[in-house]
């Protein structure tokens, strides 16, 4: 009785597997049934997986890459990721046995990329390491940890209110022009002193669009950091599909070695459109506003890939700010109600206050962050405590104020403190600010330094506070910022700076400020006699 050695069992089996892979291999070799608006029916492919990437021969001999989406019984529909103009009916298409992938490393730093990878701006080769798979499984829990660390945005409206840490998803959700981009890109600018590594992936924008964020982020010394990702209009609905996993595909890269990473996708609205064309094509019933059935996990399997690894797995972070187009500011509509369940949080834009002037257009009272408080500061934490009640009832009182009744001294108090609170959380784009000097500002507005200083005169007294707090009193600023703490000490110097300060301040030149409000070019007011902002200059 011939016994069988573990050994031989295990190189037999062997034997087995690999046989019968290469088997396989030969065997498939499709045909193109049907195909048009960069879509393909295949036939005869009939093990190939979901999102295997295919190779179509095309009349001219070349080789375009393809991607099978629709598995059905006798015939596989695929997208076309390359030029489908010479792949014609009967063209032979190849398996390839690989999920699709895009190439990753350190080169696309500094880069514009298509989410295939390859560069767009005309700089060259870039050096890739690896290949990663577009689509992965998620991080499961045993592999995270909690969010802990902030991700400061630089903008005072959210690093104190809703504050955002790392490895969170954020959304951020408006209508048109109500200065969505703005913020992601200010926070990019933000990460310059942070070390974090961010992904800028653009779908289905102008060209001109992405020139121009390329220009902001390099002007700011922020590109260097930073790889554009851009599926532009003008590119197929592939590639806008492709475009945010590639993205995120790139953002794991660095959080997988450990590094912090924060990825925008600029916007999910026309990333659910390109998509929804996408399937329509490949004759998917339509559900809900003409979606595909599938769409909640298009972007759920794309947003869980965010996350704060575990320490055991070197404890990097991918940060999302998903972006989300609404109309009318309709937030209760397909798209942005999925992905508002999908994220910890919302960032949301405002119409009417961007029109009003109150830029960045944050809606404080429908905008939360689930997660991020136990990411902020403490000495953050401290002065903005009380920040968000104090605007809610400010705003409460302001649409009682209007019926003009008379007021009592309380009601006026809290009127003109919000008044001052509103102005103070105003910030132009590409200015984003240090977490300590904010700490410092929120600090004097909430304290009533700013109760004497005319609303329109906030931001002048802030940019000349900050100066003299930089000049003069570096170490206090020093100190909120290393021990991210407000300490009695710390406080005690701050308001003691702030009172010398307060008393001192003279607004700039109010002259000029009234005549640029008013839309004149300076020097040129001939209307100043009978204007009272310019009173000062004159008497
Ligand atoms: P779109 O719908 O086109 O994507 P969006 O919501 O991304 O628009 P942005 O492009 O960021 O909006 O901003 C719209 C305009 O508002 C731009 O001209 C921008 O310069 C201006 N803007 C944005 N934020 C601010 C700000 N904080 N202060 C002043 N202007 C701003
Ligand atoms: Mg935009």
């Amino acid at each position: 009785m011939g016994r069988l050695r573990p050994e031989e069992i295990s190189s037999i089996l062997k034997g087995a597997i690999t046989d019968y892979e290469s088997r396989v291999r030969t065997e498939e070799v499709g045909q193109v049934l049907e195909v048009g608006d960069g879509i393909a029916q295949v036939f005869g492919l009939s093990n190939v997986m979901y999102q295997e990437m295919l190779e179509f021969e095309d009349t001219r001999g070349e080789k375009v890459l393809g991607l099978a989406l629709n598995l059905e019984e006798d015939n596989v529909g695929a997208i076309i990721a390359g030029d489908d103009r010479h792949i014609q009916e009967g063209s032979t298409v190849r398996r390839t046995g690989e999920l699709a992938s895009i190439p990753v490393g350190r080169g696309v730093l500094g880069r514009v990329v298509t989410p295939l990878g390859e560069p767009m701006d005309g700089k060259g080769q870039i050096d890739f390491e690896e290949d990663r798979d577009v689509e992965v499984v998620a991080p499961g829990i045993i592999r995270r940890q909690p969010v802990s660390v902030p991700l400061q945005t630089g903008l005072k409206a959210i690093d104190s209110m809703i504050p955002i840490g790392r490895g969170q998803r954020e959304l951020i959700i408006g209508d048109r022009k109500t200065g969505k981009t703005s913020i992601a890109i200010d926070t990019i600018i933000n990460q310059r002193d942070q070390d974090v590594k961010c992904i800028y992936v653009a779908v289905g924008q102008k060209d001109s669009s992405i020139a121009g964020v390329m220009g902001e982020l390099e002007e700011a010394g922020a590109l260097e950091y930073t790889t554009i990702v851009n599926a532009s209009a003008s590119q197929s609905a592939t590639a806008q599909y492709l475009a945010p996993y590639a993205g995120c595909a790139i953002g794991e890269y660095f959080m997988e070695r450990g590094e912090d990473a924060l990825v925008i996708y600029d916007d999910l609205s026309k990333h659910a459109t390109a998509y929804r064309q996408m399937m329509l094509l490949l004759r998917r019933p339509p559900g809900r506003e003409a979606y595909p059935g599938d769409v909640f996990y298009l972007h759920s399997r794309l947003l869980e890939r965010a996350a704060r690894l575990s320490d055991e797995r070197g404890g990097g972070s991918l940060t999302a700010l998903p972006i989300v187009e609404t109309k009318g500011g309709d937030i209760s509509s397909y798209i942005p109600t999925n992905v508002i369940s999908i994220t910890d949080g919302q960032i949301f834009l405002d119409a009417d206050l961007f029109n009003s002037n109150q830029r960045p257009a944050i809606d404080t009272g429908n905008s939360v962050s689930r997660v991020g408080g136990s990411a902020q500061i403490r000495a953050m934490k401290k002065v903005a405590g009380t920040l968000r009640i104090d605007l809610s009832q400010f705003r409460e009182l302001q649409s009682f104020a209007q019926f003009g009744s008379d007021l009592d001294a309380a009601t006026q108090a809290t009127l003109s403190r919000g008044e001052r609170l509103t102005a103070i959380l105003t910030q132009n784009e590409g200015e984003p600010m240090p977490v300590e000097e904010q700490v410092a500002v929120i600090y004097a507005a909430s304290n009533g330094y700013l109760d004497d200083v005319e609303p329109d005169n906030v931001l002048d007294f802030e940019s000349q506070l900050l100066d003299r707090l930089r000049d003069s009193h570096g170490e206090v600023l020093a100190a909120i910022r290393d021990e991210k703490e407000m300490s009695d000490a710390t406080k005690q110097k701050l308001d003691e700076a702030l009172a010398r300060f307060s008393e001192s301040y003279r607004p700039l030149d109010t002259g000029t400020i009234a005549n640029v409000v008013a839309g004149e070019p300076e020097g040129e007011a001939e209307s100043s006699e009978g204007s009272g902002g310019s009173g000062e200059q004159g008497g």
